[in-house]
């Protein structure tokens, strides 16, 4: 017997298939999917096998080692799911595969997450005398048939003497472990004639694999609308995806789905691997009906799919920005297609891209215009910071300061956005200029003051503040720019009663750190929340009435053809925080850009003129929708081999695709990561025909070019 294994090696050049022999022993074990210890290179890997065959190469065959899996870790559909993700991105098959599993059963040699076990004692041979001490330990086990070992111990120890005897007897049983949350009550609402149109549309076409836009305004009820539908296609004996945005993934969403739903499973990065490696065997036993998770648990391995839903389905996070480059919206078409069911975008501010599909009728349109229930659409008040007073030289103008006290002598809640993490953006020295940088990114390092350190948001890199300055030795460094912390700073200050709690990445690296000041802030435990981004999407807060955006011209300047829109998004997004039960709630959006269009139309809340204006900037700048893009990206360590090699892959492109626009190439932003430099050439297209054949045959030809790396996006997130 002959077995096709992929090795864990994800490199271009190795990205295929390798044949080995079957010794006799191990025969029984081999099945397609199923993980093997091979020979590679004097190396010890593990691969997975996906192909059974008699036919011997006529190269010299190795034998495999061992068998890894008893069961196939990959399912049929996941396997072929497998090579389609890594056609469609131009990835490596392994990378693919690897993406799709948790730590516990990517193929790695070494990995060391294990399957949890626990000692269960059961009756196996009553007989001869019992003390009433040994009664105890056997009403306990009668309860239920069995009970742990650990629990029996506590009651007493003669457990101990009974199983000497024979009386009763351990099994060691596989456990999960568990991911303890407290339940609560969440009111189920009828759903209103909005909600019931949306749900009659989708339950009559459960057979079918319609992509549907679900375009409804903050709080107009697009969760209570999924958690009717997804009941409906459990009631099928079918199983439910929901993918959410990572930072919306909280206990929030999740105590809401437990009121109403029994065996769900939830897969996030806040999990450790033994319980994403317990959560992801619970699926693929079929012992869940709904799945919860991130942009990865759109592979989850479910069988008979009834629905699938990506909500907030506009947040740039479902497209993964390192190989497998995929996009978890394609991959849910694809199962979609596959399972034969619906896939559902949900959003309040579709991507534009997403809403001209809509108006071309290859998504399927359903709205839900209005908020659900009491709440009311919050009043947007634009604050120009231009002509504003601002208070005690900070970033807080009048018109919010006076906001934020009525609203903390009423017992109401803040939340207060500022998008940019740490202290201040840069030092820089105001005599000389100089600016500290990353040694291995070409960015300047951001100062984050509560631990004193200058920080690369890249890398990762630290180092400690200094307080003079390296090229003029001036004492002159000053913080420019504001970031989260400083406006904790400020808020303390100005409003030294207010209880307020920060969220951003800083502060939420520990496991469930993010959940608690979540439940805190829900609890009433603090009157103000600040935060980055990761507090604009999908919570829900009913105390919360006012919600500040400190600078909404953060992103307007982020040079990309999407900043338009990201603005629009974000204020929106963050809007929908306010005023979400019966109190009325405002927002207050402080800019030094009050007549830019994307945000007056965003105060308005006018979607339809938004899209119309920013679809003709797109027209004029041949920018998705109208135009697609593929970005390639050429990367090494060399920047003199890099600059010869990147003049002749622009030459390569323009001669093999006359029929699109080859842009560049241009500067990576920033130009140095961790070593690498990086410049860009970017592709424009209408029509796709045999692009991702010659992207392909690029990669080829580089393959053996260990100093080059070649890599392509397709409609990157960042241009
Ligand atoms: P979305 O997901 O669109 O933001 P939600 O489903 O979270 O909206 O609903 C917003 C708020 O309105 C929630 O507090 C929810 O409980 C409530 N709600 C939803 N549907 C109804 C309804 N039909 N009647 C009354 N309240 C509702
Ligand atoms: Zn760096």
């Amino acid at each position: 017997m002959y077995i096709k294994v992929l090795v864990e090696l994800s490199a271009f050049n190795i990205d295929k298939t390798f044949t080995y022999h079957v010794i006799d022993s191990l025969k029984d074990k081999i099945q397609i999917g199923i993980r093997v210890l091979v020979p590679f290179n004097n190396q010890k890997l593990e691969g997975f096998v996906l192909e059974i065959t008699d036919e011997k190469e006529d190269y010299d065959i190795k034998d495999i080692i061992d068998v890894v899996d008893s069961e196939p870790i990959l399912t049929k559909e996941l396997l072929e799911l497998g090579k389609f993700v890594s056609e469609d991105t131009l990835s490596t098959l392994i990378s693919a595969y690897q993406a799709m599993l948790p730590k516990a059963l990517k193929a790695k040699n070494g990995r060391n997450v294990n399957i949890k076990y626990q000692r269960m004692v059961e009756i196996d041979n009553l007989s001869g005398e019992i003390t009433s001490k040994q009664q105890e330990i056997i009403d306990k086990i009668n309860e239920n048939g069995k009970a742990t070992y650990t629990e029996l111990k506590k009651i007493n120890s003669s457990v101990d003497t009974l199983l000497k005897r024979g009386i009763l007897k351990i099994n060691e049983v596989e456990t999960y472990r568990a991911i303890n949350y407290s339940k609560i009550n969440y009111p189920r609402h009828e759903l209103n004639t909005d909600q019931k149109k949306v749900y009659d549309e989708i339950v009559n076409n459960l057979n079918n694999n319609i992509t549907y836009l679900l375009y409804g305004v903050t709080g107009s009820g697009k969760t209570e609308v999924y958690m009717d539908i997804m009941e409906k296609v459990i009631s099928l004996n079918k199983t439910c995806l929901l993918l959410v945005p990572e930072i919306t993934l909280t206990n929030q969403i999740l105590k809401r789905m437990e009121a109403r739903f029994n065996r769900i499973a939830l897969l996030h990065s806040g999990l450790s691997d033994g319980e994403r490696y317990d959560e992801y065997r619970r699926i693929k036993r079929g012992e869940v009906d709904l799945v919860i998770g991130a942009r990865s648990s759109i592979f989850a391995p479910l069988e008979n799919i009834g629905v699938i839903i990506i909500d907030e389905c506009h947040t740039e996070s479902f497209k993964q920005d390192v190989m497998p480059k995929y996009d978890a919206i394609e991959v849910a078409k694809y199962r979609s297609r596959v399972n034969n069911c619906p896939l559902i975008l949900g959003s309040a501010t579709p991507t534009l891209d997403m809403y001209a599909r809509a108006s071309r009728g290859v998504y399927k349109l359903l709205r839900l215009p209005t908020r659900a229930g009491k709440a009311k659409e919050p009043k947007i008040t634009i604050c120009d910071m231009t002509k504003e007073e601002h208070i005690k030289n900070s970033n807080i103008s009048k018109t919010l300061y006076d906001e934020i006290n009525n609203k903390l002598n009423k017992k109401e809640q803040i939340i207060l956005l500022q998008n940019r993490r740490g202290y201040s953006s840069i030092l820089m020295c105001s005599n000389c200029g100089y600016t500290m940088k990353c040694p291995n990114c070409d960015i300047s390092l951001t100062y984050h003051k509560s631990k004193e350190l200058m920080r690369c948001h890249y890398c990762g890199y630290a180092t400690k503040k200094i307080d003079i300055c390296p090229d003029c030795h001036n004492d002159t460094l000053k913080d420019l720019g504001t970031g989260t912390e400083k406006i904790e700073e400020e808020i303390k200050s100005l409003f030294p009663l207010a209880r307020a709690i920060r969220m951003d990445l800083d502060t939420t690296t520990k496991k469930g750190s993010h959940d608690k000041i979540i439940t805190a802030f829900s609890k009433g435990e603090y009157d103000i929340l600040l935060g980055t981004q990761m507090i604009s999407k999908g919570l829900d807060f009913p105390n919360v009435t006012l919600v500040g955006i400190l600078n909404a011209d953060t992103s307007l300047f982020i040079p990309s053809y999407k900043s338009n829109e990201n603005t629009y998004d974000l204020i929106s997004q963050v809007a929908g925080r306010s005023g979400r039960s019966e109190k009325e709630g405002m927002v207050i959006v402080q800019t030094y850009n009050p007549d830019h269009f994307a945000i007056q139309l965003a105060s308005e809340n006018n979607y339809e003129e938004f899209y119309k204006e920013e679809m003709q900037n797109r027209l004029t700048g041949k920018y998705p929708p109208y135009f697609y893009l593929a970005q390639v990206t050429v990367k090494s360590k060399d920047y003199e081999l890099l600059s010869k090699e990147i003049n002749k892959i622009k030459t390569i492109l323009e001669n093999k695709l006359p029929d699109k626009e080859v842009i560049g190439p241009s500067l990576g932003v920033p130009f140095k990561i961790n070593n690498f430099c990086r410049f860009n050439i970017l592709i424009k297209y209408k029509k796709e025909l045999d692009l991702k054949v010659i992207l392909k045959d690029l990669i080829d030809h580089y393959k053996t070019n260990y100093k080059i790396k070649i890599e392509v996006t397709f409609n990157p997130n960042n241009i």
